[in-house]
């Protein structure tokens, strides 16, 4: 059993890509990321914190656009348009979740496919639905890194994500479909569900319920990648019970220290791949 180690993996990336921005910087391209916060929920302030911190480390330019949480719709969809005009803003990430009043998917259709460095944009989920190039939802493009940089095998291997949501669940199905792999989804509407996983070679569990995933869910051998972070007063866990189901598995992701530190940086890497893409037209 090897235990994956995402935080290294994402520091690596975070180094290369620095090295990358100086090349460009010295070729007159500047990255630069611009995000919009409606309101003040405090998880989102943490996310974008952490965004802001890995492009000041990056030597990406940041811009936060913080609005108030009784913005209208106009005024939302007026901000995005301008950044979309902006030629010197290379992505734009509108941080979920918005006030309820505030339609969120005309949001993420407002932002033009080019600066869509979260993959949200419908344009750009149906390129990855299609097999082509594009930005892909920074997690599930985080966890295809995962496979990549430890050789796990997809083509032809049996995938189950647990989880059906627009950020993890649906892309996180298709890049593995797109890689081969023989999936199936589930739900919380998906019934026998540990007579599914125990025949998955891969299993991404991105649900959201603190160890929900155990050892009798499990094939022996299994790949198990932990999405889930569901913050507790004794700290953060994912949604694989670890201790339990690492005997099990060939290769799992720890919470923290998994899929966490990966997401943030392949953030930074579609911001770069925006930025090199807007020099090219
Ligand atoms: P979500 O709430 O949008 O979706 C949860 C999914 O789990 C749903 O599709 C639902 O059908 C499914 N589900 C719920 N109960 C189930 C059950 N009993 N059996 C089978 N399926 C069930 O959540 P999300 O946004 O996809 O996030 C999932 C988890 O991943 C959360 O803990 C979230 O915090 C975490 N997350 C982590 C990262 C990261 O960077 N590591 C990024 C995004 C989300």
């Amino acid at each position: 059993m090897e235990i994956i180690d995402g935080k290294t993996l994402a520091k690596n990336i975070r180094e290369n890509l620095k090295s990358e921005v100086e090349e460009l910087k010295s070729k007159g391209i500047n990255p630069k990321f611009a995000v919009i916060l409606v309101g003040n929920d405090k998880a989102s302030l943490t996310y974008v914190k952490s965004k802001n911190k890995a492009c000041q480390e990056l030597g990406i330019e940041y811009e936060e656009i913080i609005l108030e949480g009784n913005t209208t719709m106009q005024e939302l969809l007026e901000i995005i348009e301008s950044l979309n005009e902006r030629t010197e803003i290379s992505g734009i990430l509108l941080q979920s979740p918005i006030p309820k009043h505030l339609d969120i998917n005309e949001a993420f259709r407002k932002i033009s496919p080019s600066k869509d460095v979260d993959g949200f944009n419908p344009y750009n989920v149906g390129k990855l639905c299609l097999n082509q190039d594009t930005f892909v939802s920074c997690t599930p493009y985080g966890i295809m890194k995962i496979f990549d940089a430890y050789n796990i095998p997809i083509e032809g291997k049996n995938a189950v994500v647990i989880g059906r949501s627009n950020i993890v669940g649906k892309p996180m199905a298709l890049s593995l479909l797109n890689k081969n792999a023989t999936v199936t989804i589930c739900h919380s509407k998906t019934e026998d569900l540990k007579e599914i996983t125990q025949k998955a070679d891969i299993i991404i569990a991105a649900i959201g319920k603190k160890h929900f995933v155990t050892k009798e869910m499990v094939k022996e051998g299994a790949v198990i990648i932990d999405v889930g972070i569901n913050r507790t007063d004794e700290g953060i866990f994912g949604d694989v019970d670890f201790e339990g189901v690492k005997e099990k598995a060939s290769y799992i992701t720890p919470v923290p220290g998994g899929v966490g530190p990966m997401t943030v940086a392949m953030l930074m890497t579609n911001i770069v791949k925006a930025a090199k893409q807007s020099n090219q037209k």
